[in-house]
């Protein structure tokens, strides 16, 4: 069975392309029947914080990717880190290094001095294991000094380093703390991870990392290390490209539905294929389908995933990703009354909008209440002939019958009873409907108002 993770430092908020790594694992695991994983490595301990778990656990939950059993804490598997390094020593794959960190300077200086690699070789490495001092000693892997450690990865292909260029590593700090390295591959030992996708930043990493499973003769895992995410410019994405913090996105108002089509976009691909949900994105997510070369940030083509996934939404789901936008921003939930006025509105603007302000921007007519605040600019519109058609709308509105059709016949026939066109009746239907000038159709809004609220609103500014 596969099982996958996604393992952030927690230092700060979720990052785009940490979400975009958790949404390739998450998708590999889900449309596979497997796990997904998550572990916090927090072993860091001046950096990591508590607030920045929270983050990136909240991030992973507006983007609806849940995982399996609880977060592991990395720190918490110190012990566990130190068994393995001992474990290491005793099958002989390493080493005690009583070496200072001055002798270790001094080494480095000198090699430089005389041109060599400053590639540390520690005396200890080969050093009688019965006439070993006591003392603080750090715990080094004895890596293979001939030949290649090879990663075999799923994206990159096979990437070969020399061994000649690794150095025994350091397993165990002689303060007795893991390092990085070790702790990364006991976890994913024991966590049964089959698939290791991360950022290629970690290709060189994984080298390292092979030496330890091949020390413990442990399976390694599928390596698949993606390219990193470029700004529409080519160049690494950094915050000064835009946002870069998941929850940007969220108070920009882009829905999770849409965000987790166009994070599997950045990257990966599949065939032509633009625009999918959930079950599409499980089905098709595959290695083979990550590309070689960083994928870039397009604002544009957000947008118009963005938009596909508005205008099919149901309206439950569109009310639950208005809640979540509301909440990201700050703003108040809409009341009650605001979302009965909102939902027969709702078909007509989940069309047109491409992201939820743009959507609860049109139907600001729908959330206000009377009386209604004119604009200036749409105030112009109810001069003296205006609001005399008002008064004749309001009139034909409360015999109407309530339908389109009817309607748009009814302001008609009066424009043209002054000689005007419709566009003309259209303006000061607006300013006293909304309050403003750029409105959904004046149609669509007396049909989500209902008639007697149109009544009442054209009333209050009829002459
Ligand atoms: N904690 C590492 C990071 O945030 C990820 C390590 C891994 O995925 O192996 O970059």
């Amino acid at each position: 069975p596969v099982v996958t993770r996604f393992a952030p430092s927690p230092t700060g908020y979720l990052h785009i392309g940490g979400a975009r790594t958790a949404l390739f694992n998450w998708l590999y695991a889900r449309g596979r029947g497997g796990k997904f994983l998550l572990r916090i490595e927090d072993t860091d301990r001046a950096r990591s914080t508590p607030e920045a778990t929270e983050a990136i656990l909240q991030g992973l939950r507006w983007l609806g990717l849940d995982w399996d059993g609880e977060p592991v804490s990395q720190f918490a598997g110190v012990a566990r880190h130190a068994e393995v390094a001992r474990a290491m020593l005793e099958n002989g794959t390493a080493y005690k290094c009583f070496s200072t960190a001055e002798e270790i300077e001094a080494f480095r200086e000198k090699a430089k001095a005389e041109g060599r690699s400053t590639l540390f070789l520690s005396p200890w490495r080969d050093a009688d294991p019965a006439s070993l001092p006591d003392g603080p000693h750090a715990i080094r892997l004895k890596a293979p000094r001939d030949g290649e450690t090879v990663v075999r990865d799923a994206v990159q292909g096979d990437v070969t380093f020399g061994n000649a260029q690794l150095d025994d590593m350091v397993l165990l700090r002689s303060d007795g703390t893991p390092t990085y390295m070790l702790a990364v591959v006991v976890d994913d030992h024991d966590m049964g991870v089959t698939h290791v996708i991360r950022g290629d930043d970690h290709l060189t990493n994984a080298a390292r990392q092979i030496q330890i499973y091949q020390a413990m003769g442990w399976d390694i895992p599928v390596f698949a290390h993606i390219p990193l995410i470029h700004g529409p410019d080519g160049k690494k994405l950094s915050k000064r490209h835009g946002a870069v913090g998941l929850h940007e996105y969220a108070a920009m108002g882009y829905p999770a539905a849409a965000m987790r089509n166009y994070l599997a976009r950045l990257g990966w691909s599949h065939g032509d294929d633009e625009l999918f949900d959930d079950a599409q994105a499980r089905a098709w997510f595959d290695l083979d389908g990550i590309g070689k070369a960083p994928a870039r940030l397009d604002f544009k083509k957000l947008e118009h995933v963005s938009g596909w996934h508005i205008a099919r939404m149901g309206d439950a789901e569109l009310l639950e990703e208005i809640a979540r936008f509301r909440a990201a921003t700050g703003a108040p939930p809409l009341s009650g009354r605001q979302i009965a006025r909102l939902l027969p509105a709702l078909e007509a603007l989940k069309a047109k909008a491409k992201t939820l302000p743009a959507l609860l921007d049109q139907a600001h007519f729908a959330l206000i209440d009377r009386p209604v605040a004119v604009e200036e600019k749409a105030a112009a519109a109810l001069d003296t002939v205006s609001r005399g058609i008002l008064t004749e709308l309001t009139a034909a509105v409360q015999n109407a019958s309530w339908d389109r059709n009817e309607l748009e016949a009814a302001a008609k026939r009066i424009g043209e009873s002054h000689g005007l066109g419709l566009g003309k009746v259209a303006a000061p239907l607006r300013a006293a409907l909304a309050g403003r000038s750029s409105t959904p159709s004046v149609f669509d809004m007396m049909l989500a108002l209902g008639r007697d609220e149109t009544v009442a609103r054209l009333q209050d500014q009829a002459g």
